[in-house]
């Protein structure tokens, strides 16, 4: 998973660019980076770790540009390529799940890709470039895309006539913004909040728009039905205030603990979500039912956002360090956990198995999504079906194996409900639908 970010200025949009790509920061912690057009040169600059530690103040007064784009991700992007079309630099996040055949299939047309020794190697933007550069045009190269590729993305081009914003089937947030004279485009409208951007309109499935000093212009809208929202996206990955296809985020976590109370009720002392990401889900589920909301377990700000780690085992080492539970809440206490999903069970049983150490009377989970059942194949980190708990076990023995005292999930009628979609336009296939 990434988040990417760009920007049309008519003045110096340096620290713009590293703040509103900074705010994407958990949606990837490995790579960062950005693109500046300066006059008529474009740069790009990549760096491994986060991006608040690399684009230091000295760095920023280095660089200039007006226009740039910038990216978080598991590798180093944004990246440059020269074609017909000139220069151009490359942002992209999502999946192409056979860019391995892809590739196989323009090198047999006799392409190359300088530089690498072995087709795994070259990224997927090298890929999408190529592929763009073949056709007559940016939109061209994008509907060339979605007729030969499997699986989903969100693409921003800077060039010199502006930036390119393509999205796929929709599982990929992208959205634009306006700031007096200025645009934004982004994977979250986060972004867009202490920048200064309102925002505008998604980037809708299937559409292509440049960005430039002219404004905002639809190039090309291609029919590419089924959509398909990331649905994962308002659940978790996103951040609480970004507004996605018109929902807030933060909204619909509230909505899902709602209704997951309105459902579910239990008898108990007090509503605590796995911070951060339940808490939302939590806040929701203690309004509605009328039992205080506290936090039995604080997280400790330094610590690493587990999900974005791409090793199971890591993730795991990751959650155990980062939760401190809170003794003086738990002892004696009937304890309602809220948590965005369950993958494994390895985090929520490590929890429950430290509140019933620590005294805790009963502890029963609500979940915010139903059972996880199948890996993601758009570039979420699930990597195999088998890492799903549920896919190995019915909701009984998940019960008595996390030792809690009752579980529940919500369905995929709560989610529609929550987010206002029908399932129709809901990507579920981590749901096994
Ligand atoms: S499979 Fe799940 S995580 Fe992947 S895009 Fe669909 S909803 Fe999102």
């Amino acid at each position: 998973m990434g988040g990417i970010f760009g920007i049309v200025s008519s003045k110096r949009c340096v620290e713009d660019l590293v703040l509103g790509t900074s705010y994407l920061q958990h949606r990837n912690h490995d790579y960062c980076g950005v693109g500046l057009k300066n006059g008529g040169e474009l740069r790009d600059y990549t760096h491994a770790g986060l991006i608040k530690t690399i684009f230091t103040k000295n760095y920023l007064d280095s660089l200039e540009g007006n226009w740039g784009v910038g990216a978080v991700s598991n590798y180093r992007q944004p990246t440059s390529e020269f074609s017909k079309f000139g220069g151009a630099i490359l942002c992209f996040d999502g999946r192409i799940s056979n860019s391995d055949f892809l590739k196989n299939k323009l090198l047999n047309r006799g392409a190359s890709f300088s530089g690498y020794r072995s087709p795994e190697q070259v990224s997927d933007n090298l890929l999408i470039s190529k592929i763009i550069s073949n056709e007559p045009s940016f939109e061209k190269g994008i509907e060339k895309l979605t007729n030969v590729m499997e699986g989903d993305f969100a693409i921003l081009s800077l060039a010199q006539e502006g930036i390119y914003a393509s999205r796929g089937w929709g599982r990929k947030p992208l959205v634009l913004g306006k700031r007096e004279e200025d645009y934004a485009v982004s994977s979250e409208s986060n972004s867009f909040e202490n920048t200064g951007f309102e925002i505008v309109r998604d980037v809708e499935p299937g559409e292509t728009v440049l960005l430039n000093e002219k404004g905002i212009c639809s190039l090309a809208k291609l029919d590419l039905s089924p959509i398909k929202y990331g649905t994962f996206e308002w659940i978790y990955s996103a951040y609480p205030p970004s507004v996605i296809q018109g929902r807030c985020v933060a909204d619909v976590r509230f909505n899902i603990g709602e209704i997951l109370a309105k459902k579910y009720p239990v008898n108990a002392d007090v509503v605590s979500p796995l911070p951060n990401s339940g808490r939302w889900h939590a806040l929701g589920y203690a309004k509605e039912s009328g039992i205080p909301y506290e936090e039995v377990f604080v997280r400790y700000d330094y610590s690493d956002r587990s999900f974005t780690s791409s090793k199971q085992e890591v993730r795991d080492k990751e959650a155990k360090v980062k939760l401190i539970p809170l003794k003086s809440r738990i002892q004696g206490r009937k304890i309602v956990l809220v948590d965005d999903s369950i993958v494994r069970g390895t985090q929520m049983w490590n929890r429950v198995l430290r509140l019933k150490a620590l005294g805790a009377k009963e502890v029963h989970a609500r979940i915010a999504c139903p059972p996880l059942k199948a890996a993601c194949r758009y570039g979420y980190s699930i990597k195999e079906n088998e890492d799903c708990i549920a896919t190995r076990m019915d909701l009984n023995s998940i019960l008595k194996k996390l030792n809690l005292d009752s579980l529940r999930y919500a369905t995929v009628e709560a989610l529609e409900e929550a987010i206002g979609f029908s399932r129709e336009k809901l990507c579920l296939e981590c749901w096994g639908l």
